[in-house]
């Protein structure tokens, strides 16, 4: 008996991996995160399983469905948002699972980060203009530790994808201008992949208040990037004809001398 932690993907019930989707198909006990995976996720389940929403459960419950399903010698489909490798509890979940010697694995999914740029169209690396990503969020009732406190992140100009953080938009801006001009870009991405997929662009300077007149208030992803403007970068040595790699022999070297 195996739980499995499964990635769902952003929301769009296509977008959960082929594995998942195969394992949500024949585990016989289904917990999903019922509040941010929409239910089409989870509709491909056996029509004998037991499928839950985890919605209103604490840890304490959600371990408990884990260990009966232990002891009924029953598979569990744990279904979570995007991936489990940011912010979805896999840590303390399955810690205690650990405790009880259940067996637990991890299925990857699409991130909502990854999601929110697929919606912008946007690569978040351009080649010589920005090669890191950072995946962070506000600090709120769960606090950052301030070593990674916004303003220093920020300052390494690498894309910023922030979680959990919408509703902290006034403070996100206020700490972005420490750092950033007026006119930094800015996006946010509305329930990337739902149908009510809502993309807002802007800049510091006008972005909390196209977000406030939308009423975006959760399932949000910001991204604040120079990529989000820049159209004067170089083309990628991968795909450069004076570049040879592991694949592919350079075909117009002097051109590179
Ligand atoms: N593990 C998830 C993140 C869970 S934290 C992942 O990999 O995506 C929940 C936060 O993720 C939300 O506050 C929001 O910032 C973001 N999020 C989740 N689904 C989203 C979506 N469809 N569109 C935009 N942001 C989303």
């Amino acid at each position: 008996m195996t739980v499995y932690f499964i990635g769902a993907g952003p929301g769009d019930p296509d977008l959960i991996t082929v594995k998942g989707a195969k394992l949500v198909e024949r585990c016989p006990v289904v917990l999903y995160t019922g509040s941010l995976v929409p239910a089409e996720v989870v509709a491909r389940a056996n029509e004998d399983a037991l499928v839950l929403s985890s919605e209103a459960m604490d840890l304490d419950e959600i371990v408990a469905v884990c260990k009966q399903a232990h002891d009924n010698n029953q598979d569990v489909a744990r279904v979570q948002t995007g991936d489990l490798s940011i912010y979805s509890s896999l840590a303390e979940t399955t810690r205690r699972l650990d405790d009880l010697d259940i067996d637990w694995q991890v299925v990857p999914g699409v991130s909502s980060f990854q999601a929110s740029a697929a919606a912008l169209g946007q690569e978040l690396t351009l080649p010589e203009v920005c090669q890191t990503i950072i995946l962070s969020r506000a600090s709120g009732r769960t606090p950052v530790p301030d070593k990674e406190n916004l303003k220093s992140l920020a300052k390494h100009e690498a894309t910023l994808c922030l979680f959990l953080s919408i509703s902290l938009i006034r403070k996100v801006v206020r700490e972005l201008k420490e750092v950033y001009s007026d006119d930094w870009p800015i996006a946010v991405v509305e329930k990337a992949s739902h149908p009510e997929q809502r993309i807002i662009r802007g800049t510091l300077a006008d972005i909390t208040e196209k977000v406030e007149a939308a009423g975006i208030k959760a399932t949000a992803m910001i991204i604040v990037s120079k990529v989000l403007q820049e159209k004067d970068f170089n083309d990628s040595k991968l795909y450069d004809n004076t570049f040879s790699h592991g694949f592919r022999r350079a075909r117009n070297v002097e051109a590179n001398s």
